[in-house]
């Protein structure tokens, strides 16, 4: 391996880079957190996340990574035998439903390709059939880190809500939240689960619950053994600003600058901005020639882009030859993806450059590693960034403005 200079490009989907100003805001000593000091600095975090998660009610921050998040969702909600309702949209969503297995609950799950997300109207027609209510969750990941769908939060709660099935919906927004469009309480979501290393840009170690009033009812008289992960014990000392036990002081100023970033730049942007870096990732994904995984244009992911190889070609291979000779990380592909696709993260702090720069890297990697492509995707990335099509005005024949 050379040495490299400059900074590692991180295009992972997460932990995704930290900007310096949220590394600036954490380089600070540690206070006390049974201080004022400390509670004000909570206060303005819980305030700051409800603009993010949109929502008005509860945000619960536990010092832990997403699983642990996901696992406070099921604990706090469900009992022992519980029947719920899962889509098997990739790795994660399988992950999920393996923990809420070895919880004691009973999981039906969708089956699924991995290249498409939750499908609003089957989960509409298994719960019109659900007529006695066994069903008491819906559960889906918004984001699909391994496979680069987005599925449609909003439709899934339109879908149930007309059949009227009383199922609270909990959402797995590790890989979206900050970076996808997401409405906890017009979404009406019972749990939105969270991290800090994707679109809040920070370093991991924070979980997030936002929950409703009907989520927090459920909480009252389901039957989970639980401690650490117990919403109430959070909520009562949380609501002057302190923690039942020590909070990861430092990540929450990381926290505050990051949400303070988020809505300097304004969330319609944040998301727009998404949406445009991963368009031009497409363009540069087929104009290589290579396959996108998801195949459902309006599932596309703004957070990743999941790329399969051609056949015969290792992705692991692949990306080590990136990493060795670009200093580039990209994401592998996970369980039943290994070594067949490569996900190219374009989340949190990146812009049109970072992009270009690690679009880039594997243009150059897919030459360095043999892999049969069609040289210019960088091009049609810059093509697309700029809003127009790469046929009819190639980049030699753009006129100068004077
Ligand atoms: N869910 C999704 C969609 C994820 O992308 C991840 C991690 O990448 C997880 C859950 C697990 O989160 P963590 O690794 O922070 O525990």
């Amino acid at each position: 391996m050379t040495e490299h200079q400059g900074r590692h490009f991180l295009q992972i989907p997460g932990p995704s880079p930290v900007p310096d100003r949220v590394l600036r805001a954490m380089d600070m000593p540690v206070i006390d957190h049974r201080s004022t000091q400390f509670a004000d600095l909570a206060k303005a975090v819980f305030a700051g996340c409800q603009k993010i998660f949109k929502t008005a009610g509860d945000i619960i921050i536990f010092p832990s990574s997403g699983t642990g998040a996901w696992e406070a969702a099921i604990v706090n909600t469900l009992s022992p035998g519980d029947k719920v309702l899962m889509v098997e949209t990739g790795h994660f969503a399988t992950m999920w439903r393996q923990m809420a297995a070895r919880w004691g609950i009973e999981v039906e799950f969708m089956p699924g390709d991995w290249r498409h997300g939750a499908d609003p109207a089957a989960i509409e027609a298994r719960l019109a059939q659900d007529t006695s209510h066994a069903i008491k969750a819906v559960m889906v990941v918004h984001n699909e880190t391994s496979t680069g769908v987005t599925s449609r939060v909003g439709d899934i709660r339109a879908a149930m809500d007309k059949t009227g099935h009383p199922a609270l919906l909990l959402v797995d927004t590790i890989s979206s939240l900050g970076s996808v469009d997401f409405r906890h309480d017009e979404w009406k979501v019972d749990v939105t689960v969270s991290c800090s290393q994707k679109g809040f840009m920070l370093p991991p170690g924070l979980g997030f619950n936002a929950i409703s009033e009907k989520a927090r009812t459920a909480a009252k008289t389901n039957r989970m053994p639980r401690s650490y992960w117990d919403w109430e014990e959070m909520l009562k000392p949380n609501a002057s600003g302190f923690f039942p036990y020590t909070p990861a002081t430092n990540l929450l100023y990381g926290l505050r600058e990051a949400i303070a970033m988020l809505l300097e730049e304004g969330l319609d942007n944040v998301f727009a901005r998404h949406r445009r870096l991963a368009a031009a990732t497409r363009a540069a994904v087929t104009h290589w020639g290579l396959e996108v995984l998801c195949l459902e244009p309006s599932e596309y992911s703004p957070v990743l882009t999941a790329v399969l190889m051609p056949p015969g070609h290792d992705a692991d291979k692949f990306r080590k030859v990136v990493l060795d000779n670009y200093n580039m990380s990209l994401g592998s592909g996970l369980t039943r993806l290994a070594g067949k696709v490569f996900r190219i993260g374009h989340l949190g702090e990146c812009n049109e450059l970072t992009l270009l720069g690690a679009l880039s890297g594997v243009e150059m990697g897919l030459a360095a590693a043999g892999v049969p492509h069609r040289a210019g995707g960088v091009d049609a990335a810059m093509a697309s960034l700029e809003g127009r099509t790469e046929s009819n005005s190639p980049p030699h024949l753009r006129v100068i403005k004077t």
